[in-house]
């Protein structure tokens, strides 16, 4: 299955420039979106998994699913004022503006295996403000997984140390 064919490429938004990826085209089709799906939980299944953790809002519409199918819990990574208990926040650059993003302080334990999950890899500032986040709270990172990542903004130098998994790349 060719994922990359049920991608929409949408030029100039949310900004001139930008060619943004939507991914809803692909989450339209029952198949397809269980294909994304079967694929990261056949890579990461057998590994101790114990979490997914996964940014607001996309990163829930591949994370939520991805725990469910390895049988595990989810964090949802939200943006600032959103989550209701005590929290731990860190600010970023993203690849256009600028964001802060909040955990509950009680969701991982000390030495929990997490994996982190979100739709896109771009200039990787999302992903490297939750792997500060996941790191404070004493969280053992175990990879993160992408259904996209555009190589040509380098969000892997980023994430030095940390294992990518992405199963489209523009
Ligand atoms: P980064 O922080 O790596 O620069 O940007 C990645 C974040 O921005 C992801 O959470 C992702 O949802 C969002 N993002 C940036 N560009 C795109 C895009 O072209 N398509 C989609 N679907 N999300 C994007």
């Amino acid at each position: 299955m060719n994922l990359k064919e049920h991608i929409r490429v949408v030029p100039d938004f949310p900004q001139p420039g930008i060619r943004f990826k939507d991914i809803t085209t692909l989450l339209n089709n029952g198949p397809v979106y269980k294909e994304v799906i079967d694929r990261l939980a056949n890579h990461y299944r057998g590994q101790g998994i114990d979490l997914v953790a996964g940014p607001e809002a996309r990163g829930f519409v591949i994370g939520a699913p991805l725990a469910y199918a390895l049988g595990v819990g989810f964090v949802p990574i939200r943006k600032s004022g959103k989550l209701p208990g005590e929290t731990i926040e860190a600010g970023y650059d993203l690849e256009y503006g600028k964001d802060k993003l909040a955990m509950h302080k009680d969701s991982i334990r000390p030495g929990q295996k997490v994996l982190i999950a979100d739709d896109l890899l771009a200039t990787g500032g999302t992903i490297s403000t939750t792997i500060n986040l996941i790191r404070q709270l004493g969280g053992d990172i175990v990879g993160a997984a992408f259904l996209i990542e555009l190589t040509y903004l380098n969000g892997k130098d980023k994430l030095e140390g940390i294992d990518v998994l992405s199963l489209v790349q523009y």
